[in-house]
This record gives structure tokens, C-alpha cells and sequence, in this order.
């Protein structure tokens, strides 16, 4: 490849859509040796299609769904956006004092009534009975508890980028030996698209908190040089830690692409690969 100088590296990465917060960047992440990746919205679109809603016959499906957009009106997170178009009725139910549980979905206060909106595991810390054939389900799901029954769930699906194996492979070519997927959604699900994209090993049902263990753990091996790509705001933690930490700038959270050091503003995970050659290249003359 063409050696490229030092400003010449940081605009060949501009013509690239990726931007370096500092020329340093361009040399530490030719050391890189292991990349760490979230999956919803960074290898996989982020947004959620709904597949199904089974809800307790207490209620209506119109009620169901006032009562889980009351809630979800107040979260930015793709999930919610995906509740929010599949909206059925203009008129929701008014929700208060909600807020988020990082990794686990939301609560709040809907016609005087306590409701929970999240995975299993939200529903668990709150001593709600789920029922055992949700376990069984391999698509994502959204459950709800009202009063401190059980309600129901949605399931939801996302896709994978139109690039991820693509960014895969081109890793391997850039030399990249451990590729590690870590997510806070369900683990049978992050197994699923691992196995697809041919990643090493990964881990899913982690909270924010967890996914920074791993990350430390890996920190430990070594030589290890860690590259982490992400793009909520629980992923912030772990871009701050990382050796390199990329965002994606597009959908990404605001405080994921404060964090990063480095931004891949359309997106697409193949310019993983392409920010490391270009670092490579740039090497070759300055450093
Ligand atoms: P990821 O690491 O895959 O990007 P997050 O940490 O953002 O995942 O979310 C972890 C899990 O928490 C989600 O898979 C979902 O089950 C639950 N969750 C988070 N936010 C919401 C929400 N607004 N509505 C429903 N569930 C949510
Ligand atoms: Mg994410």
C-alpha cells in the first residue's frame, strides 16, 4: 500500500468517513491485536422489527400497547424506537417518573400502577413470576409487568449490517487474531450471531458494568492491545478503558462518541479494517 504522512493518514481516514481524535490514534491502533464489538447497532441494524405480541387476556392488545408506549416514549433506545413505530393507537397512556435500568429495560408509574418494561432479568430482580415458556423463545424479548403481575411481551428481531462479514474477514486480513463479540442482549441470541460472522467467542446478558470486566479481563492478557467498537451509552465505560475505543457516529449515543477516540461516521463496520490499514500505511513513513 501507498505510505501516507502523518496528516496525509489522518485525511486518507477523513475520505474514509472515519474520523481519529489525535494523530496517536493512527499508531496505536496498527498495535491493536485484539477487537472487542457490541452487536445491537454495531454489527446488527439496531432496529427492531416486531414479530409477535402475547399478552396476558386481562388485558386488550389496544391496552397492552398504551401501556408499554407510555413507557417507552421516554427511552432513546432502539428498541423503543422500534415499540414506537409499530404504535397501533394515537393515545397512549401518560407514564411518570420513569427510568432507565442500564441493561435491563425501564419503570415507571402508568394510571397509578408500578410497570416494568425489560428483559428477564428486570423482571426477575423485581419478583415477577415469567412464565417458563418465554425460555424456549430464541428471538429478543421485550416483557411487562403491571402491579407486579406478569403482562406479557413482545418479540422483536434485528439484522445483521449489510457489511458485517465483510468487516469480519477484512480484520483477519488486517491481522487481527482475536475477534470477541460482548452484548447485553440475550445470550442464546449474541451465540447465534457470532456463529454467523465467524467470531471467536462472545458472551451475552451482560450489564454495562459486566461488559467492563470482560473487557479488563482481556486488558490482563499479554501483549493484549484492545480495540472495543460500540455505540450506546452502555458501552461508554468500555470505550474510555480500551487501548482504542471506536464509535459509531451515526446512530451511536452521544456520550459513546464523546468517549471514542475513534468515529466511524456512516456506520459500517468494515472501516474497522480500513482505520487499521490506514494507520499501518501512515507507520510505514512517520513512525
Ligand atoms: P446491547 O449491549 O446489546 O447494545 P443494551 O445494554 O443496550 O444492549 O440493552 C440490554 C437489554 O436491556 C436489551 O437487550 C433489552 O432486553 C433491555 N432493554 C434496554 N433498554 C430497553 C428498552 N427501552 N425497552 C425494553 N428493553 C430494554
Ligand atoms: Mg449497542
Amino acid at each position: 500500500s501507498i505510505p501516507l504522512g502523518y496528516f496525509g493518514g489522518l485525511g486518507a481516514a477523513s475520505r474514509n468517513g472515519i474520523l481519529f481524535k489525535g494523530a496517536s490514534f493512527l499508531d496505536t491502533i496498527t498495535k491493536v491485536n485484539t477487537v472487542v464489538m457490541d452487536k445491537t447497532g454495531t454489527v446488527t441494524k439496531g432496529v427492531f422489527k416486531i414479530k409477535d405480541l402475547i399478552k396476558d387476556q386481562n388485558f386488550t392488545e389496544d391496552e397492552f400497547m398504551k401501556y408499554l408506549i407510555a413507557i417507552e416514549t421516554q427511552s432513546t433506545h432502539p428498541i423503543a424506537k422500534a415499540i414506537l413505530e409499530y404504535r397501533i393507537n394515537e393515545h397512549a397512556y401518560k407514564a411518570t417518573s420513569v427510568t432507565e435500568i442500564a441493561g435491563k429495560g425501564l419503570k415507571g408509574t402508568v394510571n397509578e400502577k408500578l410497570v416494568l418494561v425489560g428483559n428477564k432479568s428486570l423482571m426477575i430482580t423485581n419478583q415477577i413470576e415469567v412464565p417458563t415458556e418465554t425460555d424456549a423463545i430464541v428471538e429478543s424479548i421485550v416483557m411487562m409487568a403491571i402491579d407486579g403481575k406478569f403482562a406479557g411481551y413482545i418479540t422483536i428481531a434485528d439484522e445483521l449490517k449489510e457489511d458485517a462479514l465483510k468487516a469480519i474477514s477484512n480484520m483477519r486480513k488486517a491481522g487481527i487474531d482475536d475477534i470477541i463479540m460482548l452484548s447485553g442482549d440475550k445470550d442464546s441470541i449474541t451465540q447465534q450471531v457470532a456463529k454467523e460472522l465467524g467470531i471467536d467467542w462472545a458472551k451475552g446478558g451482560l450489564l454495562p458494568e459486566e461488559k467492563l470486566e470482560e473487557v479488563e479481563k482481556l486488558k490482563k492478557r499479554p501483549n493484549a492491545k484492545i480495540a472495543f467498537v460500540g455505540d450506546g451509552i452502555n458501552d461508554a465505560p468500555v470505550l474510555a478503558i480500551s487501548d482504542v475505543g471506536i464509535a459509531m457516529g451515526g446512530l451511536g449515543s452521544d456520550v459513546a462518541i464523546e468517549t471514542a477516540d475513534v468515529i466511524i461516521q456512516n456506520d459500517q463496520p468494515s472501516k474497522i479494517a480500513t482505520a487499521i490499514k490506514i494507520g499501518n500505511s501512515t507507520r510505514k513513513i512517520v513512525w
